[in-house]
């Protein structure tokens, strides 16, 4: 993302919208800036306020003559008065940042929007997760703190040290260039994110090495994580032994979703 510097006029409405303060008023120059380290592509900047016409050299004059009789003359807060905003046709490697954090661009990979996987929300017509297997979602990074996908890569070089089986349809595993040691494409490994979601299964025993590895790698890194834990219960709705095993970790296990397998297959290539 890029702001015009011919047309801001620095009013500052833009700087509260960024997830992840990225935009600034650079008093140097007296326009908005975005620092591309930070921006993650999400395009809320762009999408989320509106974009009037005004021209911007009327703007400032306007401005400057408020500021001289000391009053004030502010767009509405959700404006971007002159339309700076300019939203540039992005290349790999950092084209994925956008395609990690804009909600409205489809993974190409899954064909999901947003973080591109529906995780375990339709395991009962899509068993990703079978009895006896747990299924992880490990989900790195928030507005405000997003991910480096150096970082993930430590995570999922970990994971694959315990041997885990990352989750095929997943955005994350198509940027692997190899599941046996969990390396991801060299070229985006200092490109950020708002967040994504390496997906894992295992079985039950081994539980308690992914929880430690996961904490263990959650100290080393810049980002915060959580842990979401799934498995498919019995005929009757039952599951004991992962809960036994959380309870046993020190963990509270409480369900926060059931899936009631009342869903239908009927895309069977998505499938
Ligand atoms: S809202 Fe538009 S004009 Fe105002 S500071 Fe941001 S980019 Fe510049
Ligand atoms: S695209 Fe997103 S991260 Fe980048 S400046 Fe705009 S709101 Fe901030």
């Amino acid at each position: 993302m890029l702001i015009d510097p011919e047309k801001c006029v620095a009013c500052a409405n833009c700087v509260p919208v960024c997830p992840m303060g990225a935009i600034y008023v650079d008093p140097e120059i007296q326009r908005a800036t975005i620092n591309q380290d930070e921006c993650v592509e999400c395009g809320t900047c762009f999408r989320g306020m509106s974009q009037e016409q005004l021209n911007p050299t009327l703007v400032r004059t306007v401005r400057k003559v408020a500021r001289f009789f000391r009053f004030r003359f502010e767009p509405e807060p959700d404006v971007c008065p002159t339309s700076a905003f300019v939203m540039n046709e992005l290349e790999m490697p950092r084209l994925v940042r956008q395609v990690f954090s804009d909600p409205v661009v489809e993974h190409k990979s899954t064909g999901i929007k947003g973080r591109g996987t529906e995780e375990v929300k339709t395991n009962d017509v899509n068993p990703r997760v079978g009895v006896g297997e747990v299924g992880y979602t490990i989900e790195f990074g928030r507005p405000g703190v997003g991910v480096r996908f150096r970082d993930i890569q430590a995570m999922t070089s970990a994971l694959a040290g315990l041997g885990v089986q990352f989750e095929e349809k997943n955005p994350i595993s198509h940027l692997m260039t190899d599941k046996s040691n969990g390396d991801l494409r060299e070229g985006i490994l200092d490109e950020k994110i708002l967040s994504g979601i390496v997906e894992i299964k295992t079985s039950l025993d081994q539980v308690e090495s992914v929880l430690t590895a996961v904490e263990d790698v959650n100290r080393q890194i810049d980002t915060v994580t959580a842990v979401g834990i799934s498995t498919r219960c019995d005929a009757d709705g039952e599951e004991e032994r992962l809960s036994e095993v959380l309870e046993e970790l020190g963990y509270d296990a409480e369900r926060a979703k059931t899936n009631l397998g009342l869903g239908r297959l009927t895309n069977t290539e998505a499938a």
